[in-house]
């Protein structure tokens, strides 16, 4: 049988698929595993009972149930929940957004492939664009989705060492403003840019660092994005105001340059897939036209399920009130394990913990790659992310010729208490092993 490109681009070999594959078989193999590689959201009682409810009062409507299951929406979404999409952001940030600024999809991860291929690839007179994503390390799920080879181009962050074993990420934006401005260059073995930069995006709390982006640094790339011309695309799955899953201070701002991301996963709907789209008229247009031709319509349950939660607000109390604290404890406990384990026995840093649901350890001088350390504790029964799959938006020799890119790991924090506890000291014995062969 033969694929065509877009089949060995998109049906071959992916970062995406050999992380899930390997996480999917060993969570299924007979041996207890500590899972703390996945990106799931914690069970959290009050939200399952949330949505528990809200359903059952559904079933008893009955007309509510068979309308979520009985139609098709149209490609832009359901029109009850955009209207309440809007009027929720008018209301709580004052953004002058009505329906024409909402689009749905089908989950935000299906909503990038969209805005990715829309903004870069190839264009009318064979040029090409790249996405820009500001600093690495950046989500992992971004990285596979372009139709075209080379589809992203980043830089290395600035790092700010900081007390306590922690440390926080900064965009370089001298890197930054090059990167935008060049026309074609030869970087990292692959053609960077001849079209230029097509797009710009973050996410913001970052997977897999639990980083904030300042609103500093937010503001800089509004205007710098402003400026030249492209959309700013800000992958909000797990920022304010739902999810919620943020430690520490920063504003969200929007204009009709933003395209903002959110989605109902981090808030216990990932089965749902409902990604939601805050973006000026003509974006809204196109991401409708593409779901449309691909989709036909977006899944109903979660916009149904969700409704009348963006219609009174209560959305943001669950946020605020429930997943916050939850988050909040849970990354604060994990970080007291690491240091009680850790202490001082081996280099170590945590990326400081300001949102996500990850934490994000970095052993300077590690003896082993990060590979090697991730199959080290697969063995033990310990399931992680090796860091080095998050930096490779910055191509293979610039992620190779930076040590740090291989001294990394991801962890979620949030899933059993008892198995984090477990694995965490895991963790520790294996990175003393490690220092000391
Ligand atoms: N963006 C980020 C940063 C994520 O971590 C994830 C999932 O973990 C997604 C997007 C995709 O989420 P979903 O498609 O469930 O909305």
């Amino acid at each position: 049988m033969e694929f065509s490109s877009f089949g060995n681009k998109l049906a071959s070999h992916s970062g995406i698929l050999h992380l899930m594959d390997d996480l999917g078989k060993a969570m299924s193999g007979h041996e207890k595993m500590i899972m703390m590689g996945g990106g799931n959201p914690a069970p959290i009682q009050e939200i399952r009972e949330a949505w528990r409810t809200r359903m059952h009062a559904m079933l008893d409507d009955g007309a509510e149930f068979d309308r979520m299951l009985g139609n098709y929406d149209t490609p832009q979404g359901n029109r009850d929940f955009i209207a309440a999409v809007a009027e929720f952001f008018r209301r709580e940030y004052g953004w002058p957004v009505g329906p024409e600024n909402v689009a749905v999809t089908n989950g935000s991860q299906n909503a990038f492939f969209y805005l990715f291929n829309l903004f870069a690839g190839e264009f009318p007179g064979g040029k090409r664009k790249q996405i820009l994503l500001p600093l690495s390390p950046e989500y992992i799920g971004y990285l596979d989705q372009g139709l075209t080879e080379g589809m992203f181009a980043s830089r290395r962050p600035k790092i700010e060492d900081l007390p306590n074993h922690e440390f926080k990420y900064h965009i370089d934006f001298d890197a930054c403003a090059e990167a935008l401005d060049a026309e074609r260059r030869e970087r990292s073995g692959c053609l960077e840019i001849d079209g230029g930069i097509g797009a710009v995006c973050v996410s913001r709390p970052t997977n897999p660092t639990g980083n904030v982006l300042t609103d500093g640094e937010m503001r800089r790339l509004m205007n710098l994005t402003r400026e030249k011309g492209v959309p700013l695309l800000v992958d909000n799955a797990y920022g304010l105001p739902f999810p919620g899953i943020l430690f520490t201070k920063a504003t969200l701002e929007w204009d009709e340059h933003v395209v903002l991301s959110m989605s109902l996963s981090k808030i216990g709907l990932p089965s749902a897939r409902t990604g939601i789209l805050l973006a000026s008229p003509e974006v809204v247009r196109a991401i409708s036209g593409v779901n449309a031709i691909v989709s036909l319509a977006n899944a109903t349950v979660g916009q149904s399920v969700a409704l009348p939660f963006f219609r009174s607000g209560e959305i943001i109390r669950l946020a605020r009130e429930i997943v916050n604290p939850f988050y909040r404890e849970r990354s604060e406990e994990t970080l007291s394990w690491l240091h009680e384990d850790l202490g001082d026995s081996v280099p170590w840093r945590v990326h400081k913990s300001e949102g996500a649901i990850f934490l994000w350890l970095n052993f300077p001088g590690l003896p082993i790659s990060d590979r090697e350390l991730y199959e080290r504790l697969r063995a033990r029964g310990v399931l992680v992310v090796p860091g080095h799959y998050f930096f490779g938006a910055l191509g293979v020799k610039a992620a190779e010729d930076w040590p740090h890119a291989r001294e990394c790991i991801r962890i979620h924090y949030a899933m059993d208490r008892a198995d984090v506890r477990e694995g965490v000291r895991i963790i520790a014995d294996e990175v003393r092993r490690a220092f000391r062969q």
